[in-house]
């Protein structure tokens, strides 16, 4: 493919992900958004997307029958002149660092907020993730068809707790019952609302101009007069976009609708698919690689198993930094320094896996896995590059695991390794005993790994409390000094699943104390694959 086709091919690629606190609306919006993007024909058909015909295995049935969604999956589809990429998170906080680690292979993400609650926790904690590369953020305020709070504050709360400047594009006229559309402040119209169109895509009446006398009509007296008393705080109190704040990540441009009602949805769409950037650069170890380059590179964010479980493979995910994936192309996998030939990719068309023939910068494909590809492994075009910013974060949680079967020894092990690998869980062996401990983010990751290790390892394994709340990796510069820290702490060290040596700690205020003891030692909460 010629040059200009191949730019114009990654220019058009957005790729990002929603971030939400549970039940603000993610999985209702990812639905509207597929129906807009016309990759499915009715709403009403993404929760229902893992209850196919085929047998599930055994913690995709936990994922069905307790209702949340594990696994993180891609979807693409055209809309304007973008093709867009939506990476799916897993709502649930005990899958944080899946999420996590999405974070990194977007380029923007939309953050949802539901307009009767305001900023909720979970929000908090992936604004501060997507602040670590200044992902530009898009807002939607959701559930307007209920009573919300009051938008202006609901602004200043975004403002303050958020850290983000605010540029409301369009504004709400009522809410609840009476919630009869929106303002939209840059093309000076009003959108009117309907209720009850959910489903489809709905037509739209729209009314040209604040001082025109259809809007009165339209709404009622009261409303538009409220409307234009607002508008006239708004546009002195907050601020207008700015589309380099907006890239820079301190500002960011809210909407205001309903998911539920699909009013609003689109709004959000076509400012993404304006605003949002085009595929980012990337940092690697050496230098920066930018999107256009034609050589082909990229990074696996993410490793999946039995997603089809006509499959007893894994899937990588693999974030496409530059370049373009071909059929059946030649790549070298860096960390081994082994050239390899892809010929079965996948793609992620609106939750179907499908082969991918091609792909460009901005997007994701899915490589077949037998156990070679860990996360955090970079793929090139022949150059030696090492992509950074793939975090682990210290697990918050931890058991010590147990056979049931003493001979399996050696599967237990296998089979935690390669499921810390994937991000599944973390293993940690202490230097002083043979205990296995695992450490996770959330309480369902323990659920999962017994589960996987019984039917993909088949070893029987149960959990016991273990004596540890915390843990670091830790770092020292000065060899002598770390020695001795080695040396004198063996009982609360450990090595992780990558041999990387890690302090647990059984209390808080034992950590503390331990890095007032040794300030020559660094005592991290993160690890870059
Ligand atoms: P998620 O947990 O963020 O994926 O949230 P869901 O999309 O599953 O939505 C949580 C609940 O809120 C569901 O019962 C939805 O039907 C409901 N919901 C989502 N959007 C709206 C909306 O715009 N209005 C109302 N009234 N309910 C909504």
């Amino acid at each position: 493919m010629s040059s200009p086709q191949f730019q114009q091919e990654v220019a058009k690629r957005r790729t990002f992900a929603i971030i939400s606190h549970p039940d603000a609306g993610k999985t209702t919006i990812t639905e509207k958004v597929l129906l807009h993007g016309r990759a499915i024909q009715t709403a009403g058909t993404v929760k229902g997307r893992g209850s196919n015909q085929h047998a599930k295995s055994d913690w995709m049935e936990m994922e069905k029958e307790r209702g949340i969604s594990v696994t993180t999956s891609v979807m693409q589809f055209p809309y304007n002149d973008c093709l867009i990429n939506l990476l799916d998170t897993p709502g649930h906080e005990d899958f944080s660092e899946d999420t996590y680690r999405t974070l990194t292979a977007v380029d923007s993400c939309l953050m949802v907020i539901d307009a009767a609650k305001g900023v909720e926790d979970r929000t908090r904690k992936l604004m501060e993730v997507t602040r670590l590369r200044d992902t530009p953020i898009v807002t939607f305020m959701n559930k307007l068809d209920r009573d919300i709070r009051d938008p202006m504050e609901l602004l200043d709360e975004v403002e303050t707790e958020l850290n983000i400047m605010c540029a409301p594009i369009t504004w709400p006229i009522g809410s609840g019952k009476l919630f009869k559309g929106v303002y939209h402040l840059q093309r000076d119209e009003t959108l009117l609302y309907k209720s009850g169109q959910g489903h489809t895509i709905q037509e739209v009446r729209v009314v040209k101009g604040l001082d025109n006398p259809a809007l009165d009509e339209a709404v009622g007296d009261d409303l538009a007069g409220q409307l234009r008393e607002e508008l006239e705080l708004v546009m002195g109190a907050s601020n207008e976009f700015d589309n380099e704040l907006f890239l820079a990540g301190e500002l960011t441009p809210v909407f205001f609708g309903t998911a539920l009602g699909n009013f609003g949805v689109d709004h959000v769409l076509d400012g993404l698919s304006t605003w949002a950037p085009a595929p980012m650069p990337r940092a690697t170890h050496d230098r920066e690689v930018t999107a256009s380059e034609e050589k082909f590179s990229g990074f696996v964010f993410k490793i999946q198993a039995n997603m089809d479980p006509r499959h007893r493979d894994r899937i990588a995910f693999m974030r496409i930094v530059s370049g373009k994936y071909s059929q059946g192309m030649k790549m070298k996998h860096v960390r081994l320094g082994k050239t390899v030939s892809i010929s079965d990719a996948v793609t992620f068309m609106a939750g179907d896996r499908e082969r991918a023939e091609e792909a460009f910068a901005g997007d994701i494909i899915g490589l077949h896995n037998h156990g070679t590809i860990q996360i955090g492994d970079t793929f090139t075009q022949g150059e030696d590059l090492k992509f950074s910013g793939i975090p682990n974060f210290a697990p918050e949680l931890f058991r010590r695991i147990r056979l049931r079967d003493p001979l399996k020894q050696k599967q237990l092990l296998k089979g935690l390794v390669q499921l810390s690998e994937e991000g599944a869980v973390q293993v940690f062996r202490p230097l002083d005993n043979n205990d296995l401990i695992v450490g996770a983010v959330g309480v369902l990751q323990f659920d999962v790994v017994v589960a996987r290790l019984k039917s993909e390892y088949n070893v029987d394994a149960l959990y016991e409390a273990v004596n540890v709340s915390t843990a670091r990796w830790v770092y020292g510069d000065n060899a002598k000094k770390l020695d001795e820290f080695q040396r004198k702490m063996s009982q609360n060290l450990a090595l992780d699943g990558g041999d990387n040596l890690t302090y647990i700690a059984p209390t808080m205020v034992n950590l503390n104390l331990t890095q007032e003891r040794y300030p020559d030692i660094q005592f991290s909460k993160t690890r870059e694959h």
